[in-house]
């Protein structure tokens, strides 16, 4: 987590999100995508074999909901980015040499929405996980 918490208030601060941060490379990130409109990099806390976070380069969407109803083309974008990361063995590979490829082009895709269902940065953005997950652990 980020020292900078100014921005990470639902609908509080106008400094930029931390993520912002990143694409404007203020807060270093282990960055594996990047085009004009989308960028991913590793969850600096993994809570999976492989973490990512694939995140709009505009913070002006701050949950997935937002997002779909203003602009799903972006949302779409966002999944196809998951996906195509997913089926790539250099980006998706475990740091502790666990061989992933059965689950190659498998992922889990949430988007925490809200300060109760665990979102703290409120930026949208996926996490997208992977590397033999197990059914039964969705909600921890
Ligand atoms: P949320 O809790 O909002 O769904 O997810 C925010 C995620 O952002 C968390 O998993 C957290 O570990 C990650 N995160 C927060 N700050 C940073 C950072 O500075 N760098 C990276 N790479 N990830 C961050």
């Amino acid at each position: 987590m980020s020292d900078d918490q100014t921005s990470q208030a639902p609908g509080g601060s106008d400094q930029p999100s931390v993520f912002s941060r990143i694409v404007a490379r203020e807060i270093p990130a282990d960055i594996v995508f990047e085009n004009e409109r989308v960028i991913a990099f590793r969850d600096v806390e993994p809570k999976a074999p492989v973490h990512l976070l694939v995140v709009p380069k505009t913070e002006r969407w701050h949950d997935v909901a937002e997002l779909a109803a203003g602009d799903p083309a972006l949302l779409a974008e966002i999944v196809a980015t998951a996906s195509a990361l997913s089926a790539d063995p250099a980006v998706f590979r475990s740091g502790d040499g666990t061989d992933l490829s059965v689950g190659r082009g498998e992922f889990r895709l949430v988007f925490n929405t809200g300060p109760s269902a665990g979102q703290t940065v409120f930026h949208v953005h996926a996490h997208v996980l992977g590397g033999l997950l197990q059914e039964g652990t969705l909600a921890h």
